[in-house]
């Protein structure tokens, strides 16, 4: 089959490899429909992630067919048969173990073969992941023609023939990160919220924070386009860090008080309109000293309100530098994060987007052939063409 390999960094190509087989009888193999290029990915093109070795195929955002399904998940989940149409979730969980029934799913202590690794940079493993380094568990991702799906029973999630691919697809990660970053803002009416980062999941998340009743939603980034998605469709207030100073904006957006919930979604490469700032990181994350360049979570924590929350769920890997703890500390600030635990929000935003409530594809920028992937990276880590969102069509 064909997928989509990392040669090194910002090197992809699409290579003829082996088919995915059955290797545990509660797999299924999926052949994929539709594969999104995410965020996170950008991170392991670039080759911040450890553990992510050339060779390797991405994809941990796919849906499609069921074509094989392992003996067990047949007998677990009766309900799922070959030929139906589903959606999978980016985490890989065996939904038995005490995260998993506690529905924190990304926490799976039972779908990462490479625990080990993951306990030497981070203490303790979260789940395995698709098509996200070893370290996660070396699962090969769902940008190929076909993917194998661990613990089947599980993670696939039928949905109707009537609803598109494109309606659908950003529930495997996106839609549910987003969702999850205004969940743990536990947001009270009056709130005020304010995302770092207009991408998709930045989007998402203001419009979860709408939904979820902030009386307003501030979003920050420095792509014009993007910023005016997130007004249009989402109904956040945006702002250009490259034409204002964002703290001094905020506190006069909240009469000086500063935005009661702050969100992250970022991550590891952000970049700064204050350029000793983004030299000193980018040096540091290049020579491997720091892992991360965490400015926006950096201005999001001095920005917050006293005894706000700031939630982040921009992806990190490693170890951050000149990280304001006493600013956290001092003014009774709570810090909450994770990978999204996908299986759990899926179902209610399911529903949401079957009803209309919400439609995720205003996101979509960009439609691709699987072997146009390589191109699809390149505008998508550029921003060029207005790229917001790829879709590959395998
Ligand atoms: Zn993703
Ligand atoms: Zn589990």
């Amino acid at each position: 089959m064909k997928a989509v390999v990392w040669q090194g960094p910002s090197k992809v190509d699409v290579q003829e490899v082996p088919d995915p087989k059955l290797l545990n009888p509660r797999d299924a193999i999926i052949k994929v429909s539709s594969t999104a290029i995410c965020g996170s990915d950008l991170h392991l093109y670039d080759g911040y992630i450890p553990t992510f070795m050339p060779g390797d195929i991405f994809g941990h955002e796919f849906m499609g067919e069921v074509v094989e399904l392992g003996p067990e998940a047949r007998e677990r989940r009766p309900d799922l048969q070959v030929g139906d149409r589903v959606i999978v979730p980016f985490p890989i969980a065996c939904g038995a173990c005490t995260p998993c029934q506690r529905g924190l799913t990304s926490l799976c202590e039972n779908s990462n073969p490479n625990a080990g690794e993951a306990e030497k940079v981070m203490g303790h493993s979260p789940s395995g992941i698709f098509g996200y380094s070893h370290m996660l568990g070396g699962y090969p991702g769902g940008q190929a023609e076909y993917a194998r799906v661990p613990f089947a029973d599980v993670g696939p999630f039928k949905v109707d023939e009537d609803l598109s691919d494109d309606q659908v697809l950003f529930l495997t990660d996106v839609l549910p990160t987003g969702w999850m970053a205004a969940d743990m803002c536990d947001i009270q009416s009056g709130d005020v919220v304010a995302v770092w980062g207009a991408g998709p999941v930045g989007q998402f998340a203001c419009l979860a924070a709408q939904i979820m009743g902030a009386a307003k939603v501030i979003v920050i980034d420095r792509v014009p386009e993007r910023l005016a998605m997130a007004a249009e469709h989402t109904g956040a207030h945006p702002l250009n860090y490259e034409n204002t100073s964002v703290l001094k904006e905020l506190r006069e957006l909240t009469a000086g008080r500063g935005p009661d919930r702050v969100i992250d979604a970022v991550g590891m490469e952000a970049h700064t309109d204050v350029t000793a700032i983004h030299a000193y990181d980018k040096t540091k994350q290049v020579a491997k000293l720091s892992t991360e360049r965490p400015h926006a979570l950096r201005e999001a924590i001095l920005s917050v309100a006293n005894g706000g929350t700031v939630s982040i769920v921009g992806v990190y890997g490693g170890l951050v530098d000149k990280f304001p703890i006493g600013s956290l500390m001092n003014r009774s600030v709570t810090v909450r994060t994770g990978q999204a635990h996908v299986h759990r929000y899926l179902p209610d935003l399911y529903r949401r987007i079957r009803s209309g409530e919400i439609d995720p594809t205003f996101i979509i920028s960009h439609h691709l052939p699987l072997a146009d992937a390589a191109h699809g990276f390149d505008i998508f880590k550029h921003k060029e063409q207005e790229c917001t969102k790829v879709v590959l069509k395998p």
